[in-house]
């Protein structure tokens, strides 16, 4: 593509009769007089006449071989924005489809495009294919972005950055989906000599060095290859492929490589006649160098998704360096080169009317690969994306602060508002479109500026939002906000329904709805918190029966047991009303609580007296035994069952004695015996009985039965039994 040069009109006509009618290259004629007129007082910042922009941006589109209403929309393109031609002169003076280019190209020139992170720009691509409608458009912009880029020179510095970074993130991606390479690697070089000269003029200064030893190399292989090939008569164009500055650049930046390292700089390009041909060169070129692993792709076999066809090897050239070798078809190389328009001459012949059938189906085509989100490695892939329902129609708007926002198309600023954030969402009241005041339901069109307009003081969604709105995540925020809404009267209903059960059962509320006892049970139900547990039950989720099964099992446990003990004292008091006649009462000085005239009895194993820490045994049939609260006959947790509490009488004088066993040891010498008997008989106990023996060790054993009255008395006797002289331990028999 020549770029050096401005072309004059005269030679874009001759180039146009090329491949044009003479009707068509009239027409275009009859556009540069109408767009020569319309901007004759216009000059560009550079002081030329303004029309040299929209020629060259005509000549652009001739090179690309675009039909005519194209080139006259080239012609036309800045027309109805820099003066004061509107579209309905242009429909009169040529079509409504000449017309409809410039609209478009008018209506893109609209959006202001502001460097952000990369879905932003992704997003921004989309945004003008969709208001592009016709894929004829963004050739247009694409020629005139071109264009602007290689008269960038006369733009103040900042101008400069922005429409550079522009170019890089939105118009050269754009260009390389329609496979336009050509276009793709001009706007990216120009980009990067305003965006990072130094580095651009680096890299141009380094490619001319090595340009000479790079020039033979080439040289050589591409003089082998050509008697190679003529031996088997192919006929074939060796060149040495162009190397790019932005793509060495990006090679250089993302693989941290300095530039001598990036060796695919060495490469030939083959171009045949046939695709057979393509498979033969390769096979050559595989025998006469050593192919490296991994780097042949079959770009054939497998287009890639702009359709670019080739097939790439890498061996190991004649100095034992890589050599990157690319073959193809001339029309593949042109469609290389060229992409989308390229294609469309090949296929479909001059004349393209918009209601073909053809032509929309390409259109569609298009669309399918723009649409896609991803660059596309091979076709596989391709035509798996193909599969997927990709060409759902969409809607791209603005922030007030100019972000793009994708919606489905048909969506209202409700889904809008949602999309931002949910209580935005729900607390929109209206919405003001392009500045101006919008009922809700208003259809949002591509290019909207969309401000919603929020109250603190709304209720919310209303049930006819899920009606209205178009996409999905509106409508399940909106029922979200529903459900977490009719949560809240879950709640309510649902404590109300449990409380009322546990009353009905008969037990506190205080006493059931313990922090600790709702925890458990939420635990068991998997319940984050007592708000999902009642709400559950509030919608019926779950019985409040069963909650309220759960949450007194451990009271219902409790009174259960209770009830059961008060059973046995029923029945240990009939007994005694039996006994009673025969039996003789002893007073035992202990008074069983709660109950009267039940047969006690102390325990002969551990014989409790007075202030011993005592308690009560059912026992079966005989009444209540009384056990000192550390006897070991006592301890399993069945006889805890059918403990009671009792308590000594509070009786002053009561000179009632006990039966109590005591053990004494100590050193058996003559007359230990004597003394211990003397002491106690010293203290006023009596004693029933002594027994005592000596082992072998010589430890005497005394065992004594002695009357106490309680515990201090029995202190008493113990403390003066152990100052006996060798007396080693006193303790508390139990049987
Ligand atoms: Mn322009």
């Amino acid at each position: 593509m020549s770029k050096d040069k401005n072309k004059t009109i005269d030679e874009i006509t001759e180039e146009a009769k090329t491949y044009l009618g003479e009707e068509e290259v009239a027409f275009i004629y009859r556009a540069y007089e109408f767009a020569k007129e319309a901007h004759k007082d216009q000059f560009r910042k550079s002081g030329e006449p303004y029309i040299i922009h929209p020629v060259q941006v005509a000549s652009i589109l001739v090179e690309l071989q675009m039909d005519h209403e194209t080139i006259a929309g080239g012609f036309l393109h800045d027309v109805v924005e820099d003066t004061d031609v509107d579209l309905e002169e242009i429909k009169e003076a040529f079509n409504e489809e000449v017309a409809m280019l410039v609209d478009g190209v008018t209506k893109l020139g609209k959006i202001k495009y502001k460097s952000k992170e990369a879905l932003q720009a992704e997003n921004h691509r989309k945004m003008f294919v969709a208001m592009a409608n016709d894929i004829r458009v963004i050739l247009i912009k694409l020629a005139d972005r071109l264009h602007n880029m290689r008269t960038l020179k006369h733009l103040p510095f900042n101008k400069q950055r922005r429409i550079a970074n522009e170019t890089l993130e939105i118009f050269a991606p754009l260009a390389h989906r329609l496979g336009m390479s050509q276009i793709k690697w001009e706007l990216e070089d120009t980009a990067l000599r305003y965006l990072n000269p130094q580095e651009y003029y680096r890299i141009v200064q380094l490619m001319k060095q090595k340009r000479a030893q790079r020039e033979s190399y080439i040289e050589e292989v591409m003089t082998a290859v050509g008697d190679e090939l003529k031996q088997v008569s192919i006929e074939a164009d060796i060149s040495g492929r162009p190397k790019h500055i932005y793509s060495t650049y990006r090679k250089m930046k993302s693989q941290n490589v300095e530039f001598n390292e990036i060796y695919d700089l060495l490469a030939v390009r083959v171009i045949v006649n046939s695709i057979k041909d393509c498979y033969a060169v390769l096979g050559i070129i595989h025998t006469y160098w050593k192919p490296m692993p991994g780097r042949f792709k079959d770009y054939i076999a497998m287009p890639k998704a702009n359709l670019y066809q080739s097939l790439h090897t890498t061996v190991i050239g004649p100095k034992g360096d890589p050599l990157e070798v690319q073959i193809r078809t001339k029309e593949m190389h042109t469609i290389a080169e060229y992409g989308i328009a390229a294609h469309w001459a090949y296929k479909e012949g001059k004349s393209i009317k918009p209601n073909d059938k053809s032509f929309l189906d390409k259109l569609t085509w298009f669309r399918e690969i723009l649409e896609w989100q991803n660059d596309a490695h091979d076709a596989e892939e391709f035509v798996e994306s193909l599969k997927m329902d990709l060409f759902s129609d969409m809607v791209y708007v603005f922030t007030p602060k100019g972000d793009v926002v994708e919606l489905p198309s048909g969506s209202i600023p409700l889904d809008f508002a949602y999309r931002i954030h949910t209580e935005i969402g729900n607390k929109t009241v209206g919405a003001r479109i392009n500045g101006k005041m919008e009922p809700l339901d208003y259809e949002l069109q591509n290019g909207d500026i969309v401000e919603v307009v929020t109250s603190r003081h709304s209720y919310g969604p209303s049930q006819d939002w899920l009606n209205l709105t178009k996409s999905s995540q509106a409508k399940s925020k909106i029922k979200q906000f529903f459900k977490k809404q009719r949560k809240e009267e879950n709640v309510e209903k649902g404590k109300l329904e449990i409380e009322n059960g546990i009353k009905e059962l008969g037990y506190p509320l205080k006493d059931v709805l313990t922090s600790e006892n709702i925890k458990r049970v939420c635990e068991k139900f998997n319940f984050v918190n007592e708000d999902d547990l009642y709400a559950a039950v509030g919608y019926q989720g779950l019985t409040a029966a069963l909650i309220i099964t759960r949450l007194t099992d451990k009271i219902r446990k409790e009174k259960e047991h209770e009830q059961k003990l008060e059973e046995k004292i029923v029945e240990v008091q009939q007994n005694v009303q039996e006994k009673s006649v025969t039996s003789n009462k002893t007073d035992t000085g202990v008074v069983v609580e709660g109950v009267d005239n039940v047969l006690v009895r102390l325990s002969r194993c551990c014989n409790p007296v007075p202030n011993d820490d005592i308690v009560g045994y059912i026992t079966k049939g005989r009444g209540v035994s009384v056990h000192r609260r550390d006897c070991p006959n006592v301890q399993s947790d069945e006889a805890k069952e059918r403990f009671l509490e009792v308590h000594w009488k509070k009786a002053r004088n009561s000179n009632k004695e006990y039966y109590l066993d005591l053990e004494i040891s100590g050193y058996d010498r003559h007359g230990l015996l004597n003394e211990v008997l003397q002491v106690v008989n010293e203290t006023n106990t009596q004693i029933s009985s002594v027994s005592g023996r000596a082992d072998r060790n010589k430890i005497a054993h005394i065992h004594i039965t002695v009357l106490i009255k309680n515990t201090d008395h029995l202190y008493h006797v113990v403390e003066r039994i152990k100052q006996v002289k060798d007396i080693y331990a006193v303790t508390r028999t139990v049987h």
